[in-house]
């Protein structure tokens, strides 16, 4: 068992290095780059908690003008943060964030690395980041990746206090420092040492910022200009990092380009002192490994005769490196420089292959055909096809002569994110250690592909691609998807039942491989107090047919009703549904969540009938109302008038739709006249760069930067008679039970005195903040602005938020 452990963490090591497709970039100025980075011996790691908190400038600069390898450790994927791209939330999000960070990666040039702490959401101090993260458990995953990568330099972005801001932030720091000591240290997690060594950096520093309390001490620092511009890629490191910067398209951060002088300081943390350069004291030629020297001789040659319009006429110096290359007595350097000299042939010889089929979805364990296609688009260069998996070839290829070859596989197991294999805690995802540090499967349904060049033996593992032509888009290539058998989908994710009461769910179930099926299908609730009729069903699937609806019956039996859960079981296993994300700035994703639907008993008195939704940047409240029995419109800001929101009891905003509105400014007033008639207007968080308009209420506030992120922060209420408390349910402190991730988030402050502001809540060690949640009367109307999470709350099913989140939709009595 031990042994076959080992075997498999080897093969992923070797596939670490290898499972790349062939280089994207095999213009005669890319190879010119990639040979003088060839030249360089030198690997650098950035250190901090989420996608977005990389200074991209910097890894620009790092890779292309010091030429070293670079890389990015985000230790979560951004799953706690907000989307004003969509209405992912949390596990959905981390999935958009992480291919932004690798289409900002495929531009500045670094490589991109996570490890499995979960994105909670916004922490105020590192001691709850901590608590939740399993530090331990992410810290043996930090020194992996360090004893893995062997960075000269360590960098963070964040300082381990306060000033960090976030207590992700912090965090980072803290981890950073700690993963750096115990990476050299034998002694901690020995485990790792059967497969790697232990490894000191030469330094650990932090990048400090002008923003926020980011400055540090400014006379200590070390100080760089990396503000130049590369002539080999016709960009300053300014205008790369901003293409870089912009893909964080989910967080709003499209960034602006900047030329000139860059000063980029670092402050000191640990290790050996730089004065100069980042890379003080550190030999960064061939001349670090034995046997080097003649290597780099031979590379100085290779770049002097590059002829950018014939690089076939490199693949010989190339071949004769590559061989230098393996007799070089360093394994870390030999297998980097190996694949890096590897890249260059096939970029030389103009060698474009792939693997691809015509279909999307195959079913787990079904017959995957597939053809690898291989062209040598430059003359004069001896390339031979050795095999397609374990299909022997022999094949010389001919110039510029496509070859198709066909192939067949089996995939054992469905394309789940490896991450999302196994439940997670609320802190942290559940991960084998064979995939630590990667950012997605490295184990995907891919070809073993044997070259060789000018004799050189070339061992590539190509993912299989499903690849298609998109009127708009263009070619497009996905990873394709094997998926389960049998998938299902359900109305809703979480049903509130009030006591003795019945609701019906309606459930599609899709048959996913061809022909004809029949599958046994149980339903099964996790807790007593409920009942769902029927519990087994018997779903048979005629020739051609792919989907069937059954309705079920689910009854609130008894009212001390604890929460349950239900799912489905059909062979064994828990059912899943097939989830796709797709955006145009990333490859589409696909993953596959138990089916599972919440059932919360609920007491609810809802009087609120139609309500007009107006989107903001995404939310899914709507769907939520609609679970309520309300009648939810989703209205068009640019269209709406005086007549079209009279047939409506209340007009809701949608989170942060006074920074993504363009229209909001010239609309409010015709929203405001509605409340002054009679109507209830419920304005949602906004955050305050970019308003769209500053005269936004009936009565002013300003919007600030304050949360409240501890979910199960104290509520007092300062006004219990206040009507939004009391009608038409009576609001008590258990209603602010079960919340997730916080309270709310960029509170009101200076609130004009016309407000009435019922509530008041904190995290620990802070003042109460009374500017959750405001309401003011106007006219015969009202109208409210909330922070509270309500578009997390209400798509989570919380009995107390919605009941609350009913109450201020209600018009006061
Ligand atoms: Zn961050």
């Amino acid at each position: 068992m031990r042994r076959y452990h080992i075997h498999l963490f080897i093969a992923f090591l070797f596939v670490q290095f290898s499972f790349a497709q062939t280089p994207s970039r095999t213009g005669a100025s890319d190879i010119l780059l990639d040979m003088e980075r060839l030249s360089v011996l030198g690997s650098v790691l950035y250190f901090a908690a989420h996608p977005d908190d990389e200074n991209t400038k910097l890894i620009a600069y790092l890779a292309a003008e010091r030429k070293v390898r670079t890389a990015y450790l985000s230790l979560t994927r951004g799953d706690g943060g907000q989307n004003l791209i969509g209405t992912e939330q949390g596990i959905e999000l981390g999935l958009i964030r992480t291919q932004e960070l690798l289409q900002a990666r495929k531009i500045d040039r670094g490589e991109q690395y996570f490890t499995s702490a979960f994105d909670f959401g916004f922490s105020k101090t590192f001691d709850e980041t901590f608590s939740f993260w399993k530090k331990q458990d992410v810290l043996r995953e930090a020194v992996w990746i360090i004893r893995k990568l062997q960075p000269d330099v360590i960098i963070t972005r964040f300082p381990p206090d306060e000033r960090g801001g976030h207590g992700h932030h912090q965090a980072s720091a803290i981890l950073a420092h700690e993963a750096f000591n115990a990476a050299a240290d034998p002694n901690a997690f020995p485990e790792q040492l059967r497969l790697v060594k232990p490894w000191r950096a030469k330094r650990l520093l932090w990048n400090t910022a002008n923003f926020m309390r980011m400055q540090g001490e400014p006379n200590n620092q070390l100080k760089i200009d990396i503000g130049q511009f590369n002539p080999l890629i016709g960009q300053s490191y300014g205008e790369i990092s901003a293409q870089s910067r912009s893909q964080h398209k989910s967080q709003g951060f499209g960034s602006a380009s900047s030329n000139g002088r860059a000063i980029e300081s670092f402050e000191h943390v640990d290790g050996e002192k730089a004065s100069d350069d980042l890379f003080d004291g550190i030999d960064l030629s061939w001349g670090r490994v034995p046997q080097g020297d003649a290597v780099q001789t031979m590379v100085r040659q290779l770049i002097d005769q590059f002829n950018p319009a014939a690089p076939q006429a490199s693949i010989s110096q190339l071949a004769q490196i590559w061989r230098a290359v393996q007799r070089i007595d360093n394994s870390y350097w030999k297998q980097v420089k190996t694949k890096e000299v590897e890249d260059l042939l096939l970029a030389c010889a103009g060698i474009r292959i792939e693997s691809v089929t015509t279909n999307r979805r195959i079913v787990e364990r079904e017959l995957i055909r597939f053809t690898t296609e291989v062209v040598v688009r430059n003359p004069n260069s001896a390339v031979k096809i050795v095999s397609v998996d374990k299909q022997m070839l022999g094949q010389l290829l001919k110039y510029n002569e496509p070859v198709q070859i066909e192939s067949r596989m089996v995939y054992e197991t469905i394309t789940q994110p490896y991450w999302l294999q196994k439940p997670n805690s609320l802190g942290k995802f559940e991960v084998d250690d064979k995939y630590f540090g990667y950012p997605t499967n490295p184990d995907l349904p891919a070809a073993d592909i044997q070259l060789e060049i000018s004799g050189i033996p070339i061992q590539l593992r190509l993912p299989i691609q499903y690849r298609y032509v998109d009127p708009v888009r263009g070619e497009v290539h996905e990873h394709i998807q094997v998926v389960p058998s049998l998938t299902a989908s359900t109305a809703a994710r979480s049903l509130l039942i009030a006591p003795g009461k019945s609701q019906s769910l309606s459930v599609t179930f899709e048959k996913q491989g061809a022909g004809e099926e029949v599958k046994d299908v149980t339903v099964v609730l996790s807790s007593k107090g409920w009942k769902v009729s029927p519990e087994k069903l018997t779903l048979r699937f005629e020739k051609g047919q792919k989907t069937l609806v059954r309705t079920l019956d689910i009854s609130n039996l008894s009212g001390a009703a604890e929460d349950a859960t239900l799912t489905f079981i059909c062979e064994e296993k828990k059912l899943k549904s097939i989830r796709q994300i797709s955006y145009d700035h990333i490859p589409s994703q696909t993953w596959f969540p138990d089916v599972s639907v919440e059932l919360k008993g609920l007491s609810l008195i809802n009087p609120v009938k139609r309500v007009g939704y107006i989107m903001g940047a995404g939310d899914l409240i709507p769907e939520a109302l609609r679970q309520l029995g309300t009648t939810v419109d989703i209205l068009e800001i640019s269209k709406i008038n005086k007549q079209i929101l009279s047939s409506y009891d209340a007009i809701v905003f949608g989170v942060r739709v006074l920074n993504v509105s363009p229209h909001v400014a010239d609309k409010l007033p015709i929203v405001l006249d509605y409340a002054r008639d009679g109507g209830v207007v419920v304005m949602q968080y906004n955050v305050n760069s970019r308003l769209q308009t500053t005269e936004f209420a009936p009565r002013p506030f300003d919007i600030s930067r304050s949360r409240v992120t501890e979910e199960d922060a104290d509520v007092v209420f300062l006004d219990p008679t206040d009507p939004a408390l009391n009608y038409p349910n009576k609001i008590t402190a258990a209603d602010f039970d079960g919340w997730v991730q916080e309270r709310g988030l960029y509170f009101a402050e200076n609130v004009d005195p016309a407000y009435r502001t019922p509530l008041t809540m904190h995290d620990r060690n802070e003042p109460p903040h009374t500017g959750s949640l405001l309401i003011a009367p106007v006219g015969k109307g009202k109208f409210v602005y909330t922070s509270l999470s309500f578009f997390r709350q209400l798509p989570a099913g919380i009995p107390g938020a919605t009941r609350l989140f009913v109450n201020l939709l209600a018009k006061e009595k």
